[in-house]
């Protein structure tokens, strides 16, 4: 097949391909990295496709291969394009999550003389040729643009392409500055055998200067271990004289080795024993596991979600699954959020499956996940355990996908192109390759755990927390006891403190017994939203059904969703009271009140503040398990799945600020956090309790915590989702415009909701709302004022499948939020 489709490294977002013509004797399969001409440029293409036919009369050949060995597999390639066409990306941005990291560059044109300056005369060039082949023998190896910016005439590229088609410059391609190269390492090797070496160290020995002895025992151990590398070599005693000693009489030579980079490496974990297991985890496992051994054609279900409580064995069941894809000689893809990838999630990993581990970490430098992309290729391990880009591993003989803690965000890709989620994408990557998923939380994604009510995926559940008795064995215990602080009733009885009088109590005993407290700080969107002190009311659309926005600079309340905007009110509409105001509060201000109300204490904030460095997150966290701090205080990554047994108390000091976010999302969201944050607390014996303290006591979310009620949570949420259309019954897509000008922004999202409703109206699309043009949540991000467009309804892609968004546009399908 003489033709190829590319997708090109184009710095325009393009979704379409090109085609190119394979010139003859150019090896080309799908996946191959190859250099293709594009415009006056030479670009980093991905082969998708070779085809028979061409899409266009004039084809431009493709200039070179850059890999020998194709880089994609057909499954990632068909991955890519979905990804392409179900988020509106770029095809070359969703198949660069696939390729090894650090490998989208600019590529440079190189030139390279053929002639020599005594051979130009006799050449028959025009003057101009004549110039710019002189030039290029001056320079020797040059990059093609430099050569034309150094001779700044007019004609120069055409003068360029005649001495290349003449054969007298030739042409290269090379990526720019390499920012990933395999590691290596400096070592020195023997090089002659093993007899020779030894009669040297004889020599040496009969010497007995201290200078030769030394020498000797470098060379000992070079004849032991056959090579040393270099800095191990100058601490046995190596020195440069020696080194150039040995070169010289043919013993050994210096050269370069190359070393993986695996940041397991040095750590030794031993083979864990599994537990026996529960009944409830071994009817888990035992429907993965029937899963696992049939045809994927004709398994009844391929999609469990484990709905398990905080602590009820789920991480046994994936590992007793991952056992099994690997019995059966097959491979998994784990994924965490990327704040549980500590050494205590690693090491369940590590201990099953000792040295076929693979974790990809966002704070592995390039190398090391260069290195690690490749011996995954390769097949060197049996799990990789990484966050959401982790899906895109090049793992073979893939059986099986585990999502720990499903209903994670940070699964979602917000910042960057493709806005892929990594369950959906995991979804699709599974049904290409007839593995199977696994989900698996406390708190569901209310749209997973519809998916399994509707029967499409298998509900799997563990209803109850295990706690380990000290000889191994488990027994079942209860779920921390929840209890609900008014705070109104508090200011009502006097104490404007941080901490509730119930909340006080208990700290004062948990401290008291030496156990350890967790104050969570739910601080998402604070000082967003107002509410009344006395009431605790919060302004809400009367048609959104969320809270409005109170915008500092207008001192207005602003719908996000719909745009109705209202002035503060003065008195609250509920009481009457006049003390309406923003709400907020920091960690920073939480650990001062601690010091002060507990004089004893020692605190520990945990918050992005304190947490930049590499090691920060763990170093928090092993100072806590070492019990040397009291108090814990921290916002959202407290609450992810850390296992802290001397944690007896959970203290929640707001509990309100993502309740109120102009986010159809929020309480459902507001429930997870919180139902998370409280399974921190009794993880050992002695049992635990949390405090939640609340304005809004009655709320159905925080209601649903005190009672750990999951269920309840998600009767409520999907009976006003199907109300308003909103997903799972309906889908969104978020259009957003960002610019400096905030005129300018603002009347190109106008025009846009105006254009897109003509066009809905026009095709008569039904059931497609069109909400907006209202301001970001966040209305000026890096200097741009952003607007927002938000479509809902049950196919809302099809109104802007063809459509080209201009310059400025974002298009997110299936939003995390409205924000
Ligand atoms: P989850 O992933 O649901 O939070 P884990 O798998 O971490 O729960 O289990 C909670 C605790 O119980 C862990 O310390 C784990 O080692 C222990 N555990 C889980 N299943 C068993 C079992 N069948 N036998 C003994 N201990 C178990
Ligand atoms: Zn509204």
């Amino acid at each position: 097949m003489p033709f190829a489709e590319v997708a090109v490294n184009a710095a325009a977002p393009l979704r379409q391909t090109f085609t190119y013509h394979i010139p003859d004797g150019l090896p080309i399969e799908p996946g191959q990295a190859v250099y293709v001409p594009f415009g006056s440029h030479t670009l980093q293409g991905i082969v998708v496709e070779k085809s028979n036919t061409a899409s266009v009369a004039r084809t431009r050949d493709i200039a070179d291969i850059i890999d020998v060995r194709p880089l994609l597999s057909p499954v990632h390639i068909e991955l890519a394009r979905w990804l392409s066409g179900y988020y509106f990306a770029p095809l070359f941005d969703c198949l660069s999550l696939m390729l090894p990291p650090g490998f989208k560059r600019r590529p440079f044109v190189m030139l390279r003389p053929l002639a020599s300056v005594e051979e130009l005369p006799h050449l028959k060039l025009t003057d101009l040729q004549a110039t710019v082949l002189s030039r290029a023998i001056e320079l020797g190896e040059t990059e093609a643009e430099e050569l034309r910016r150094e001779l700044k005439l007019k004609g120069a590229p055409s003068a360029i392409s005649a001495l290349i088609k003449r054969g007298f410059l030739q042409r290269s391609y090379r990526l720019a500055r390499p920012q990933v190269a395999p590691k290596t390492v400096r070592h020195l090797r023997l090089d002659a055998p093993e007899a020779e070496a030894l009669a040297r160290i004889e020599d040496l020995r009969q010497n007995g200067a201290p200078r030769a002895l030394r020498r000797a025992l470098v060379l000992e151990a070079l004849v032991d271990e056959g090579a040393l590398a270099l800095p191990r070599a100058r601490d046995l005693g190596l020195t440069p004289a020696f080194t150039r000693d040995l070169e010289s009489a043919g013993l050994a030579a210096l050269e370069d080795v190359t070393v993986v980079r695996d940041p397991l490496a040095g750590r030794v974990f031993p083979y864990r024993e599994p537990p026996s297991p529960t009944s409830d985890q071994q009817r888990a496992y035992e429907a993965v596991a029937d899963a696992l051994a049939s045809d994927p054609l004709r398994r009844g279900k391929s999609t469990f979600l484990l709905n398990g409580v905080t602590g009820s064995g789920k991480t046994e069941v994936y590992l007793a699954a991952l056992d099994r894809a690997v019995a059966l000689g097959k491979r998994a893809i784990v994924l965490v959020p990327e704040i549980s990838l500590t050494p205590q999630t690693v090491r369940r990993f590590a201990e099953r499956f000792p040295g076929q581990v693979a974790v990809m970490h966002s704070r592995l430098s390039l190398g090391e996940h260069f290195d690690m992309w490749h011996e995954i290729r390769d097949g060197r391990y049996a799990v990789v355990v990484g966050p959401r880009s982790a899906l895109f591993a090049p793992q073979p003989d893939l059986a099986l996908v585990i999502i720990d803690e499903e209903h994670e965000w940070t699964y979602k890709q917000q910042e960057g192109s493709p806005h892929y989620h990594a369950r959906r994408a995991a979804e699709e990557l599974c049904s290409l390759t007839g593995a199977v998923l696994v989900l698996g939380s406390a708190t569901p994604d209310v749209e997973s755990r519809f998916r399994a009510d509707d029967g499409n995926w298998g509900l799997l559940e563990l209803p109850e927390r295990l706690l380990r008795a000290d000889d191994g064995t488990v027994q079942v215990g209860p779920l921390p006891e929840v209890d609900i602080v008014d705070l109104r009733e508090e200011l009502k009885a006097g104490n404007r403190s941080i901490f509730s009088r119930p909340l006080a109590a208990a700290m004062n005993r948990t401290l008291g017994a030496r156990e350890q407290v967790i104050l969570f700080l739910n601080r998402r969107g604070t000082a967003s939203f107002v509410q009344c002190r006395d009431c605790g009311y919060v302004p809400e659309c009367r048609s959104c059904a969320v809270a409005l926005t109170y915008h500092e600079s207008e001192e207005a309340l602003i719908c996000h969703y719909c745009r109705r905007r209202e002035p503060l009110p003065v008195r609250c509409p509920e009481c009457g009271g006049d003390r309406i105001r923003q709400v907020g509060l920091g960690t920073q201000r939480v650990e001062e009140e601690v010091r002060r109300a507990f004089r004893e204490a020692r605190t520990l904030r945990w918050d992005r503040d304190v947490t930049r460095g590499r090691d920060s997150h763990e170093a928090i966290l092993a100072r806590f398990l070492a019990h040397e701090a009291d108090v814990l205080i921290g916002t959202q990554m407290i609450a992810k799945g850390l296992d802290m047994p001397l944690v007896t108390l959970v203290g929640v000091v707001t509990a309100d600020t993502t309740l109120h976010l102009p986010d159809f999302r929020s309480a459902e969201r507001t429930f997870q956090l919180l139902e998370q944050v409280a399974g921190r607390a009794g993880r050992g014996r002695r049992g635990g309790r949390v405090i939640v303290q609340t304005y809004t006591p009655e709320n159905h979310a925080i209601q649903s915590v005190r009672r750990h009620d999951y269920d309840s949570m998600y009767e409520r949420e999907i009976e006003f989702r199907r109300n308003l259309g909103y997903p799972p019954f309906g889908r969104l897509v978020r259009l957003t415009f960002a610019h400096t000008g905030v005129a300018y922004s603002q009347q190109q999202a106008v025009a846009m909701a105006r254009r897109l409703t003509q066009e809905r109206d026009r095709r008569g699309v039904p059931n497609l709302d069109i909400l907006g043009p209202a301001p970001a949540f966040v209305p000026r991000v890096r200097g741009r004022w952003r607007w927002n467009v938000v479509l809902r309804g049950v196919d809302p892609v099809t109104l802007i499948r063809d459509m080209q968004f201009p310059r400025g546009w974002t298009v997110d399908v299936d939003p995390a939020n409205l924000l």
